[in-house]
């Protein structure tokens, strides 16, 4: 096998079961391993520390199969792994009312850049290391074996396949092409989503938690549920008996399945409105008019994709945190998010602190969120944890 052989003390991380080795811990590499081909990894020393698949253009040169130094990474190697994260997942792959939800989440799963998502008779999967591309047709053949479905359907995302030299892909792979929309069932809220053309794979799975909670909390409140996509919020507002609940969007399409999805949940149309707005501009003008709610919902779009970024996106979660705080009735929940990784927890927290702060309220956390329990966090890949979320309730 080839090998891969790190410089002096760059071991560490992968000692703690990292999978990811950056090109600046290289020492050499021989045998000009291809894209994905999978090589042994050592040690300054020569030790082996374990099997990983290669990435010639990637920052993250090889990405770790396994730290078992006689594991072969074959078939049944991506079986295994397969079988063990469908096996995590069993009892929310039993429940009838959850047909929508990740199967397989990359390196948390021990299966580096694999994303492979449930919903209904279709799984969709996303491929975004040079490694797993090289192994499609086989995981895409268990997966068949694993899982009945009608279609496995391929999104993968154009720019991460860049980064890794790879094309962008997206498709059949196997069975029947899945239908404009899909429907999934959650605790009983409908949602149609587009496979080929909604955000991610389809839908924001990894909220699933957090509209549960959302559907709780609205008993008999009015809520504004900005940046609303296609309503999954708003619906388990209403769900949950909410008066009634905004959506507030920018894009049109979006909006108009929210419509669809407001019509298949067969809520009375006087309960919801959905204004396609720029959320920045619409919560001024609120304040303008004096319109108040007793819930908000703010689950905007990443702000910062990079570090570089992150001040600009500071200042966007604090602003349309401080505008949102300034439209609550007294007693009202702010449900704030941010799914930037840059933006870590105690940051988030003090950008909502200070947003309440200028806005003249005063307010308590009452939940912490994150990601939903099927997006889990790997204990030696805390990269994994992007989407922090606060409910405050506000005096
Ligand atoms: N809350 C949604 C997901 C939100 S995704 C859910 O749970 O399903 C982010 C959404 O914000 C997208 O639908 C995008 O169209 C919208 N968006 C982005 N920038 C916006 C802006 N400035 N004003 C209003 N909507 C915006």
């Amino acid at each position: 096998m080839k090998t891969l052989q790190l410089n002096k003390g760059r071991e560490s991380s992968l000692l703690r079961r990292h999978p990811w080795i950056f090109s600046g811990a290289i020492d050499r590499v021989t045998g000009n391993p291809s894209s994905g081909e999978t090589i042994r990894v050592q040690d300054a020393s020569g030790k082996s520390l374990g099997v990983a698949g290669y990435s010639p253009t990637s920052q993250i040169r090889a990405r770790m199969w396994t730290f078992t130094n006689d594991e072969v990474v074959d078939e049944s190697f991506f079986l295994r792994r397969l079988r063990a994260s469908v096996a995590r997942r069993e009892t929310m792959l039993n429940d009838p009312q959850r047909t929508g939800c990740r199967l397989v989440y990359g390196e948390s799963d021990d299966l580096p850049g694999l994303i492979v998502d449930r919903y209904g008779d279709y799984l969709v999967c996303q491929f975004l290391f040079a490694g797993v591309e090289k192994w499609k047709s086989v995981i895409v053949e268990h997966l068949r074996a694993l899982v009945p479905c009608k279609g496995i359907y391929e999104r993968s995302e154009a720019a991460v396949r860049a980064r890794e030299g790879l094309e962008p892909a997206q498709g059949v792979l196997w069975g029947e092409e899945p239908p404009e929309l899909v429907e999934i069932n959650e605790q009983g809220r409908r949602y149609a989503l587009s496979i080929a053309h909604g955000h991610k794979t389809g839908f924001y799975l990894d909220q699933y938690d957090n509209r549960e909670l959302v559907r709780q909390l609205s008993t008999g409140r009015s809520v504004l549920n900005c940046f609303a996509y296609t309503g999954g919020f708003g619906i388990a507002a209403l769900q949950g008996g909410a008066t009634h609940v905004l959506n507030i969007d920018s894009s049109a399409p979006s909006l108009e399945l929210a419509a669809e999805n407001f019509r298949r949940n067969g809520f009375d149309a006087q309960r919801y409105t959905n204004t396609n707005a720029n959320v920045f501009e619409i919560l001024r003008e609120f304040k303008q008019g004096q319109r108040s709610f007793d819930l908000i919902v703010l689950d905007p779009p990443k702000f910062a994709e990079t570090k570089a970024q992150f001040k600009r996106a500071a200042r966007a979660y604090k602003d349309i945190a401080l505008q949102a705080a300034a439209l609550m009735n007294p007693g009202g929940l702010l449900v704030t998010f941010s799914c930037s990784g840059a933006i870590d927890l105690p940051l988030f927290q003090k950008i909502t602190a200070d947003a309440v702060l200028d806005a003249g309220r005063q307010g308590q956390i009452q939940h912490y969120m994150h990601q939903s329990a099927d997006h889990p966090v790997g204990l030696p890949f805390p990269e994994s944890l992007y989407l922090k979320g606060l409910v405050c309730r506000l005096d």
